[in-house]
């Protein structure tokens, strides 16, 4: 375990060859490099290296049941990654790659065991980012990255959320900037007959349908006594520290409802909507905005849960997003965070 994380600013849009030539000397001696994507910071490591990739799990406290996702950058790598593609693999493909989708595909033998916790399964993505792309060209290999954040922990979307959960367990952290998209990509089974969804993210289920008409989405949420959970179905994940509750309903009501729950708690803080928000800006507590659209809400979302931690709140109050674009993806987040608890109102 490395005692301190070296942290090298980069540039998003043009990174400095030298900067990933660093970073990718590292990968390639098997240590582990924070970096940005444009859905969130992502915990790499050199994917056909299962010594680097045990690394992963146990910087994260991440439990061996839960595989990896695998970057590569560029179409000619997946057939190292993958095999038995499905003919739609290659529209999909063609349609979302470089980008937020992640295609669930039978694993190449080449995967070890341990990053794709014994399934017969890989995850495989080619983000849409001039630093991921460019350092794992740079290291000449696919790179196996979840989440640069301590396993259950609100997504890191800046390279201080990296910090915070992970200072000393990661050799290196490029610091690219914000992430643009802020929650992390859509998971989409194709060996599944049909099509399943495995978790809502950056890429809209509708425009997954609008190739795939037949694509199934039926949200399930193992509970952490379940001993063996379907990989990234736990209900707890994303969480703050702070007890997260959802309220369901119209405007009035649901403002009624948080008022009172208001009264109830010493500390309190809101996530809304600025347009929600701005109804409460008569009382003296923490609020977080989630701006005006969903593109924005799911930028500062974690952020925003952070923040409220860090705060110092005991309770969080939000409300349940709308069940479209990236509103789905919210909701699967703040669903998460709030394990469930919602306030129909
Ligand atoms: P993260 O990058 O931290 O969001 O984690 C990757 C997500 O991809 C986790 O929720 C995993 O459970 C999911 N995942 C990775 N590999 C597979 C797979 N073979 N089948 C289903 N889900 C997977
Ligand atoms: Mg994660």
């Amino acid at each position: 375990m490395p005692s301190s994380t070296r942290v090298l600013r980069v540039d998003a849009q043009q990174p400095d060859p030298a900067v990933i030539a660093q970073a990718a000397a590292v990968i390639r001696a098997g240590g582990l490099v924070a970096f940005p994507t444009e859905t969130v910071y992502g915990l790499g490591a050199n994917a056909w290296d299962a010594a680097a990739v045990a690394r992963i799990f146990r910087a994260k406290s991440r439990p061996a049941s839960d595989p990896l996702i695998v970057h590569i950058a560029e179409l000619a790598q997946l057939p190292a990654v993958a095999r038995d593609l499905p003919a739609v693999a290659s529209r999909l493909c063609g349609h979302f790659f470089p980008g937020a989708l992640t295609l669930v595909l039978r694993k190449s033998p080449r995967i070890p065991e341990n990053l794709s916790a014994g399934l017969d399964t890989v995850a495989l993505r080619m983000p849409d980012h001039a630093v991921a792309r460019a350092l794992i060209k740079a290291v000449g290999a696919p790179i196996a990255a979840p989440s640069a954040n301590t396993f259950s922990r609100p997504s890191p979307t800046s390279a201080a959320h990296v910090l915070e959960d992970l200072a000393g367990k990661v050799d290196l952290l490029l610091d690219g900037g914000a992430t643009r998209i802020g929650v992390e990509s859509t998971i989409l089974s194709l060996v599944d007959e049909p099509p399943r969804l495995l978790r809502p993210g950056g890429i809209s289920l509708e425009a997954i349908r609008a190739l795939l008409p037949n694509i199934q989405y039926a949200p399930q949420f193992a509970a952490e006594k379940d001993t063996v959970p379907a990989p990234g179905s736990l209900l707890k994940h994303y969480s703050p520290r702070a007890r997260l509750l959802l309220f369901r309903g119209d405007d009035s009501a649901v403002y009624t409802a948080m008022r009172a729950e208001i009264t109830r708690h010493s500390q309190v803080g809101l996530l809304l909507r600025q347009r929600d928000a701005e109804q409460f800006h008569d009382l003296d507590i923490q609020i977080e905005s989630l701006g005006s659209n969903s593109q924005q809400a799911a930028e500062r979302l974690f952020a925003a849960l952070r923040a409220l931690d860090k705060a110092g709140v005991a309770v969080i109050l939000a409300r349940t997003p709308e069940e479209r674009g990236l509103g789905l993806a919210l909701r699967d987040r703040l669903l998460r965070a709030a394990v469930g608890a919602v306030a129909e109102v």
